[in-house]
């Protein structure tokens, strides 16, 4: 279904990522970590609402007392839609030939393809499904539209109801990534608890989570640069959380 898609999810949803994978990211890609994430502040009601899986950061710059935060991938200007956002990392062009089986949804016209297939987030991978809180059983999720519908169709989401079937032969590879996202979280955590105890400045904490994952992944020093707070402007007023 996707491939008929302007890939609504990439535009409509603050993705939240782990450090695995944006470690994974800027191995990959020889990127530097500031380039592509970006620290997404809430308040502290915001931080309840997207807090269920994801541990909140604190960190402690002056101004940053009352506010929580998780990791995502920056939000860009879409270039196609101007005045509309999308992920950094999403490529995007007009269809030559339009899908007329896609009646008026968006994708129908505009074709939406992840730019680092290969190295994109789990979570990514595994979209729209989620593990169930017992921890054993994958289930499919039909997203609904955001409030940012309102304000540009672009941010229409699938075009279809998604079924098991919509998954072709991939679903033990969907509950396999939805298993590994679930031990990065769980690990990443353990992390963040760790900070929280006694935490430090924004610019500290990816050196901080480069030390835990030191083991696992070799990274540049030079590739450990800090992330930006925040995200472009969008037209509603809150972008959409990623579903529970
Ligand atoms: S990393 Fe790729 S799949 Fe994930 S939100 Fe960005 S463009 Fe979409
Ligand atoms: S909005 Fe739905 S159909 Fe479109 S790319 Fe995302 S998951 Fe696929």
């Amino acid at each position: 279904m996707c491939d008929t898609c302007h890939a609504g999810c990439c535009r409509a949803y603050n993705l939240l990522i782990t450090v695995f994978d944006a470690l994974q990211i800027s191995r990959d890609l020889s990127l530097p970590i500031g380039e592509f994430v970006a620290m997404l502040p809430r308040d502290a009601a915001g931080a309840k609402r997207f807090g269920d899986l994801h541990r909140p950061l604190r960190f402690s710059d002056p101004g940053f007392e009352d506010t929580f935060f998780y990791i995502g991938l920056k939000q860009i200007e879409s270039r196609l839609i101007p005045g509309t956002v999308r992920c950094h990392f999403l490529q995007e062009w007009p269809r030559a030939e339009v899908i007329p089986e896609r009646g008026s949804h968006p994708g129908a016209k505009i074709a939406g393809r992840c730019g680092i297939y290969g190295s994109r987030p789990m979570m990514c991978r595994a979209y729209p499904s989620f593990l169930h809180k017992d921890g054993a059983l994958g289930m499919v999720a039909n997203p609904a539209d955001t409030p940012m519908t309102q304000a540009n169709e672009i941010y229409t989401l699938c075009p279809d109801k998604w079924t098991l079937a919509s998954f072709g032969s991939d679903t033990t590879q969907v509950v396999h990534q939805l298993v590994l996202n679930r031990y990065e979280i769980d690990f990443q955590n353990k992390l963040i608890d760790e900070w929280n105890a006694r935490p430090r400045s924004l610019k500290e904490f990816f050196p901080f989570a480069v030390a835990c994952y030191s083991g696992r992944f070799r990274v540049i020093p030079e590739m450990v640069t800090t992330p930006s707070v925040g995200q472009p402007a969008t037209p509603a007023a809150e972008p959409a959380p990623i579903p529970e």
